[in-house]
């Protein structure tokens, strides 16, 4: 049995590829961000604080940072990557320290919950699905209350939305509410470390189990995927498997190449070619474009539909092109029925070609109705270059 997690989850919807280079081709990566690297320390000191607390040992808010600058160097390695230009790896180092000050002088004494476990595991199994996941720390008070922490260290905070859409930690909910039978009430903490900002939610039984009723479809729909498409989005600059992706092969792959080697890579020549000639029939159509509204405008004017060259004899043929209102028209139900009451409709009336095979293509029609519509589908598959400047 497949186990899944919030992040398989979350990959997938990201970009289907990535989750198949990721999870299913199992593709070694040894790029790791700065960002998950300066996350990863400054978890590790929290979780000292709350583990040597359990000991009655109370670490200093020095102690951390010794522990995390320790840690840094001692994990530190030349593959890891800084995306955001003009930053270095001190300006992340001293992040990540203001956190673990800034957290610390706000919790002391941190008598506020009692901690059961730190960066412990779930695994819910419901319906033959497995999901596991990691809590960064969970505490409980008097009542039955639990408390799932969360520490970010991104460098942006969440709207209210995007903490109500948050599925991580409603579904270690559902697990908590299983595992702790005295556990009525499951409470949320995001920490905002670099914002030094929390926020808090409190989930209950049903919420949780919606999520996890959601995140059993997100698994079926995963595990009937065939194609795993690419998705390029702006993450893409942080995505540790640009060397394997179909979108920024090429580009990683003559990134780092000595001029005179990548001016004759064979995709560079190949691409330079394309878009020399390119640019000579764009020039060249709009001054195709140009001559015929001469070529027109001269026809017109002496009421000609035919003009005679030296090799060639024009026919200038006018039709008439009609629209009518189209979908998003306000005018377009009153349109149609009209239609109808003209009795055009059965004669006219068609499936929307384009509009299915858009949705098809989109993936919102479900997989088992694209099944019995399969043998009325004819499938060819265009491929079309578009140029952006580098
Ligand atoms: S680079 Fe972008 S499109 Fe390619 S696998 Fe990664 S996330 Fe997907």
């Amino acid at each position: 049995m497949v186990t899944y997690s919030h992040s398989r989850l979350s990959t997938f919807e990201q970009c289907p590829l990535k989750f198949k280079l990721k999870y299913l081709d199992c593709l070694e990566s040894d790029q790791e961000g700065i960002e998950a690297f300066m996350g990863s320390r400054v978890h590790e000191a929290l979780q000292k604080l709350y583990d040597d607390l359990k000991f009655m040992k109370r670490n200093s808010a020095d102690d951390l940072v010794l522990f995390y600058n320790d840690s840094w160097e001692k994990n530190w390695h030349d593959d890891i990557k800084i995306v955001r230009k003009g930053l270095i790896p001190e300006n992340y180092k001293e992040t990540g320290e203001r956190c673990i000050r800034d957290y610390y002088a706000a919790y002391q004494p941190f008598g506020e919950d009692t901690t059961i476990a730190t960066e412990t595991r779930i695994l819910i199994k419901v319906d033959g699905k497995e999901m596991q996941g990691y809590i960064d720390r969970l505490s409980t008070r008097d009542g039955g209350v639990y408390i799932i922490h969360d520490y970010k260290t991104s460098a942006s905070l969440p709207t209210n939305d995007d903490l109500l859409e948050d599925r991580q930690l409603r579904l270690y909910a559902k697990s908590i509410f299983c595992d702790y039978s005295d556990c009525h009430s499951v409470e949320i903490v995001w920490h905002y470390l670099s914002f030094n900002k929390e926020f808090r939610y409190s989930v209950t039984k049903e919420e949780a189990e919606k999520v996890w009723q959601e995140a059993a479809l997100l698994v079926e729909e995963i595990e009937s995927c065939r194609d795993f498409p690419g998705k390029p989005t702006r993450l893409c600059d942080w995505c540790e498997y640009r060397a394997a992706c179909t979108h920024f092969k090429h580009p990683e792959m003559v990134r780092e190449m000595p001029p005179e080697v990548f001016r004759k890579e064979e995709g560079v020549v190949l691409l330079n070619i394309y878009s020399a000639i390119d640019a000579e029939c764009k020039a060249k159509e709009e001054e195709l474009q140009a001559a015929k509204e001469r070529l027109l405008a001269y026809a017109r004017q002496h009421g000609m539909a035919s003009v005679a060259g030296s090799d060639v004899r024009a026919v200038i043929y006018t039709n008439q092109r009609l629209s009518f209102p189209k979908r998003e028209d306000p005018r377009q139900k009153a349109f149609i029925d009209l239609v109808k009451k003209l009795g055009l409709w059965e004669e006219l009336e068609s499936v929307d070609v384009y509009a299915l095979a858009r949705k098809i293509n989109n993936k919102e029609i479900p997989g088992e109705l694209i099944h019995l519509l399969d043998p009325f589908i004819s499938r060819s598959v265009t491929e079309t270059i578009r140029l952006y400047k580098r």
